[in-house]
């Protein structure tokens, strides 16, 4: 009998609820909180009847951990789904410890004010000696890990597509395609179109926050920082065909780095269309991407999140966004003294995305890993107590979860490799 609290109800959230009550046998019930009740409400009278699953709904300040952890007492799960913002990774995280409650997310953590003095001397300490300018990083969150490990608690960080199903790629392809990994090149294609002139595909304040920054990628043991949007490559994507793609820091960059034993270099590629990167730098030219309050009119307004309260709510994306994406890993390295390359790779058509789930496929190809991760923890397969990224653990039974539920992986060993 397993009982999930999902923290949080928007585009991601959405998809990884009705996964979960696709999955009726493991999800036996499901208590969904979020800021705004009734949009767990909404959900909720959607699906009653239509899943085994028994859901309720409550409302919560996830930036309060005394809130939390009252919820948590009350609801009594085996595990925290947290789904809203990577702003409240920590406060969940704590009250999953206060309550001995294992955790698990999709996003590292990342600061909603970054201009609150403790925070800003760690992070430019850390600019200094990692080389990286991001505003997230992993060292927060693996800071509980000698408390979860006393704890005896399990937190899984990042299962969502990328961070998340590329670290599951990751570990496959060290554990039954290569003896070293030299290389791993990360693709992240949307080739689909919503037919607005501008949105974006998840939390519009996460995303622009992470495109806007400046790129890195990892190399011989140390990692190199390049302005946003400054190394340009074109690819063939298999299923959506030529698109360009920018090279950006990512968060799952970090972990591969530690946990991919001999890697010397690691790179990510995500695809921009031209209008996305014209309007995102006349956005960012007019300060409109600022992540530090203003004064307006008597009031402190935060430019980046009046945007967001602009911007289609990428929940509202699905009905009218076609077409695919097309996500996977680039590997070089070699097996039994050979040389060998290999792309691991999944297809996802938005369409069909909203025919089973009513999201759009970013929000799919998200919130499906998040369901398999809550699935590996709830089933022990998944059980070393401890704070872990996705490849730290065996990647065969969240693979077979892939295919069997929606994000069905391809391997092609003769891919054409990015220069
Ligand atoms: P949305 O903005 O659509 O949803 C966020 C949800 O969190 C909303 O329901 C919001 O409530 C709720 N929320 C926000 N703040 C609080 C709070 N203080 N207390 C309680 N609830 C709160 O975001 P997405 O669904 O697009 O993204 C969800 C997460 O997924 C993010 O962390 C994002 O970074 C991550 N992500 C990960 C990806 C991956 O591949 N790993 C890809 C895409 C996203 P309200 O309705 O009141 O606003």
């Amino acid at each position: 009998m397993s009982k999930v609290l999902v923290i949080g109800c928007g585009g991601v959230a959405s998809v990884a609820i009705r996964k979960c009550c696709q999955n009726s046998s493991v999800f036996e019930e499901i208590c969904i909180a979020s800021r705004t009740k009734s949009r767990c409400d909404d959900l909720k009278a959607k699906l009653d009847g239509t899943t085994e699953t028994k859901i309720t709904t409550a409302q919560v300040d996830a930036d309060d951990v005394n809130q939390l952890i009252e919820l948590i007492n009350s609801v009594k799960p085996d595990l925290v789904m947290n789904i809203a913002l990577p702003y409240q990774d920590l406060t969940i995280m704590d009250a999953c410890l206060a309550c001995g409650v294992n955790y698990m997310d999709t996003a590292n953590y990342e600061p909603e004010d970054i201009s609150e003095p403790v925070w800003r001397a760690n992070y430019e300490k850390r600019c200094k000696e990692k080389g990286f300018s991001a505003y997230f990083d992993y060292s927060y969150q693996m800071a509980y890990k000698e408390k979860f490990e006393k704890a005896g608690l399990v937190a899984l960080l990042g299962s969502g597509f990328d961070p998340g199903v590329t670290q599951a790629y990751c570990a496959y392809a060290q554990k039954h395609l290569f003896d070293t990994i030299d290389t791993i090149d990360i693709l992240d294609c949307n080739g689909g179109d919503h037919g607005y002139p501008f949105a974006t595909n998840f939390n519009p304040e996460i995303n622009l926050r992470e495109v806007s920054a400046p790129g890195s990628y990892w190399e011989n043991g140390h990692w190199v920082e390049v302005p946003a949007m400054s190394i340009k490559r074109e690819y063939d994507f298999d299923g959506v065909g030529m698109k360009d793609m920018y090279l950006l820091h990512h968060e799952e960059i970090e972990s591969l780095a530690e946990n991919i034993k001999g890697v010397q270099r690691i790179r990510f590629f995500m695809t921009f269309g031209q209008s996305y990167l014209t309007h995102m730098k006349c956005l960012e030219n007019v300060g409109m991407l600022g992540t530090e309050p203003i004064d307006f009119e008597g009031s402190k307004i935060v430019p980046i999140q009046f945007l967001k309260a602009l911007l289609p709510d990428p929940a509202s994306l699905g009905p009218r966004t076609v077409g695919k994406t097309n996500i996977g890993c680039i590997f070089t390295g070699e097996k039994d003294g050979k040389r060998k390359t290999a792309y691991i790779y999944n297809i996802c058509d938005h369409q069909e995305c909203y025919r089973e789930v009513e999201s759009q496929a970013i929000s799919y190809t998200t919130g499906v890993p998040a369901m398999i991760g809550a699935k590996m923890l709830l089933e022990g397969k998944w059980n070393t107590p401890g704070v872990h990224t996705v490849e730290e653990f065996d990647p065969d039974p969240y693979m077979d979860e892939l295919n069997r539920c929606g994000l069905p992986w391809q391997i092609n060993e003769n891919p054409v490799l990015v220069d």
